[in-house]
C-alpha cells in the first residue's frame, strides 16, 4: 500500500503554487483585489485565481472587517471547503478590530472563530504588503506550517464553543432553516 504521507512535501510545492481564492470579499480590503488581480501586481503568475465555489478552493481571504453576521457565513464556507484549507486575513479588523474597536457589531479576533494562518496589518494594507502575506502564505505551504485547519479539527470544541457563545447554540440550524428551506424540505421526505 502507498503510503502518501511521503508524497507531502511535492503536494505542499503544488499546492503553493495553485491555490484558488474564495471570492468573498468582507471589507474594505476587498478594493485591493482588482488590483492584485490584474496586470500590476498579476497573482495570476503564482498560479492564484479567484474562485466562487469555497469547494474547489484553497485559500480564504478575509479582506478586512468582520459582523457577527458576516462571520456565519465566514464560518459556513470555511467548513465547505476541503482539506487543506488557509486563511488570510487583510487589514487591522479581523485582528482586533481596528477603527471599530469598541463597536458593538464588529468581531474583535477572527482567530477565536476559525483559525487564520496569515495576518497582515494595517489599514487598508497596501498591495505590497497582500503580497508579502501571499508569500508568507506560500513559504508556510510549503514547510508544511500552514496547519491552521487541522488546529481546526484538533480544537473543533474549543471554537465551536466560541461560536455558540455568540450566536447560542443550534446557529448553523437556524440558519440553514432560515436560508435554504427547501434543503430542510428533502431531510424531512
Ligand atoms: S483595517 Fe481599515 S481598511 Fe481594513 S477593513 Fe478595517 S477599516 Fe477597512
Amino acid at each position: 500500500m502507498v503510503d502518501w504521507r511521503l508524497f507531502e512535501p511535492l503536494f505542499n510545492y503544488a499546492r503553493k503554487k495553485s491555490m484558488w481564492i474564495v471570492a468573498f470579499c468582507t471589507g474594505c480590503g476587498g478594493i485591493e483585489m482588482p488590483p492584485l488581480m490584474t496586470s500590476r501586481y498579476d497573482l495570476e503568475r503564482f498560479g492564484m485565481m479567484p474562485n466562487p465555489a469555497p469547494r474547489m478552493a484553497d485559500l480564504f481571504l478575509i479582506t478586512g472587517y468582520v459582523t457577527p453576521k458576516t462571520l456565519k457565513r465566514i464560518i459556513i464556507t470555511y467548513e465547505m471547503q476541503p482539506d487543506p484549507k488557509y486563511v488570510m486575513a487583510h487589514g487591522s479588523c479581523p485582528l482586533n478590530g481596528g477603527p471599530y474597536w469598541d463597536s458593538y457589531n464588529a468581531i474583535k479576533h477572527l482567530d477565536k472563530y476559525i483559525p487564520v494562518d496569515v495576518v497582515i496589518a494595517g489599514c487598508m494594507p497596501r498591495p505590497e504588503a497582500v503580497m508579502d502575506g501571499i508569500n508568507k502564505m506560500m513559504e508556510m505551504i510549503e514547510n508544511g506550517t500552514a496547519d491552521g485547519w487541522k488546529r481546526y479539527k484538533e480544537n473543533y470544541e474549543w471554537y465551536k464553543k466560541n461560536q455558540d457563545e455568540l450566536f447560542g447554540e443550534g446557529w448553523r440550524e437556524r440558519e440553514a432553516r432560515r436560508w435554504l428551506p427547501w434543503l430542510m424540505d428533502k431531510k424531512k421526505e
